[in-house]
């Protein structure tokens, strides 16, 4: 079904709000090819990203390909839209070669009852005994069932087929790779729902190489996981499962993956996303986004002098904006008011006492997870700043830089592709 644009096995969505530390991320691919594992970049960032800071994707594109050329990197790596719908993809279409098309607003509305029959009548495999190889039980269903699931996910993905036909049409066929995310909701997706889903982008001849389900649990920005990690483990196999179950029988690319959005900082679920890929031999796409930009603020909280006085400028700004900070995120974190330490307090505080509360070390007392989520969100603080943060950056290139390397390949690539 996909010719063309190939996305690899193992891939790291990379989010780079500033466009100053793709040279620092690729070196980190770089590391893990040294050590034995190709991990290919995708720089991602949403249009809310995008707005929020007043940058254009084509500026992510300029930074991307000037990292590839300095690093001398040959493998593939490619620029994500994510998030995009037909009203906001407009701007990535030149400079993007990944488009993750979010359909979740979609989800729940209803599609033409005719379609949803038309659907049911031509899936007669789905309704009965419905057994996936490595899925312990057989699903039972029955047309009623597959006709309610149809109803709630059927436009999303009729939808889904419109920007993917829309993006054909702009870019050409196999010029691009296709992602159709649904973890921005509020219900996880079921390993029989994820096949009826499959079936139906399959239906829309959408070539889709990756899929972002919303899985258990809560994946905030920033912080670990919380939820039950057996449960997502169990998930997790099964999905898994579904995948390479949902490429056989419908025909969808052979490279078919789960992609983990807000994938980055979540420790606890990463012997499982390992395991269970190595099980299946399968592959994996994780997302992380922000977890650089608290990179470079650790950083520059390490470098002292003005750097940390920057640091502690944006915390002062980003708890007297708290509130406007936190609503567009106000389902992905979770901030205790009464964990956040007073501007005066951090105004006071030494390079060790700021990164050590910001730095994502659960075995480090003074690490505040309240502390953190709420930098999290304050990147627009910094993008006021404009020059003057982007010039701190750049005076502290070299500490930033070690750190988000660093963040990057200990804390994600090893334990998520290598296992270690
Ligand atoms: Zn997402």
């Amino acid at each position: 079904m996909s010719e063309g644009l190939r996305l690899p096995k193992f891939s790291l969505g990379v989010g780079d709000r500033f466009a100053h530390q793709a040279k620092a991320q690729l070196a980190a691919c770089v590391m893990a090819s040294d050590a034995g594992v190709e991990v290919v970049p995708v720089w991602n960032k949403s249009n809310r990203e995008h707005t929020i800071i007043g940058s254009e994707p084509s500026q992510t594109r300029i930074e991307a390909d000037a990292a590839v050329k300095a690093l001398k990197w040959t493998k593939p790596y490619f620029l994500d839209a994510d998030h995009i719908n037909l009203k906001t993809v407009e701007r990535f279409l030149a400079p993007c070669d990944f488009f993750t098309l979010d359909v979740a607003e979609m989800i729940g509305k209803p599609a033409d009852p005719k379609n949803v029959a038309a659907f049911v009548a031509q899936h007669p495999e789905l309704v009965g005994t419905v057994t996936i190889p490595h899925i312990e039980k057989p699903f039972k269903t029955d047309a009623a069932f597959v006709t309610g699931v149809a109803n709630q996910f059927l436009a999303a993905v009729e939808d889904a087929g419109r920007i993917y036909r829309h993006l054909v049409e702009k870019k050409g066929a196999g010029n691009f790779i296709a992602e159709v995310s649904m973890d921005e909701t509020d219900a996880p997706q079921t390993p029989v729902e994820l096949l009826i889903i499959l079936a139906a982008i399959a239906d829309e001849k959408i070539p889709i190489q990756t899929i972002a389900p919303k899985f258990t649990g809560r994946f905030n920005k920033g912080v670990d996981y919380v939820g039950d990690v057996a449960q997502f483990t169990r998930e997790f196999n099964e999905d898994l499962a579904t995948i390479a179950f949902a490429v056989k029988t419908y025909g969808l690319p052979a490279n078919l993956k789960l992609s983990v959005h807000s994938g980055s900082d979540k420790f606890s679920i990463y012997k499982a996303i390992h395991d269970g890929v190595k099980k299946f031999d399968a592959g994996v796409h994780v997302k992380t986004a922000g977890t650089t930009w608290l990179e470079e603020l650790i950083g520059l909280a390490e470098a002292g002098g003005a750097g940390l006085e920057i640091a502690k400028e944006v915390y002062a700004e980003a708890y007297a904006h708290a509130e406007e900070l936190c609503a567009p995120y106000a389902t992905v974190i979770d901030i205790d008011p009464a964990k956040l330490p007073k501007p005066e307090v951090v105004n006071g505080w030494t390079s060790e006492q700021y990164t050590s509360a910001l730095r994502h070390d659960q075995s480090n007392k003074a690490y505040n997870q309240s502390f953190r989520q709420l930098l999290h969100v304050g990147f627009k603080v910094a993008a006021k700043m404009g020059d003057r943060y982007l010039k701190a950056l750049e005076a502290n290139e070299a500490v930033v830089a070690r750190n988000v390397t660093t963040n990057l390949y200990e804390r994600h690539i090893r334990p998520v592709f290598l296992g270690r």
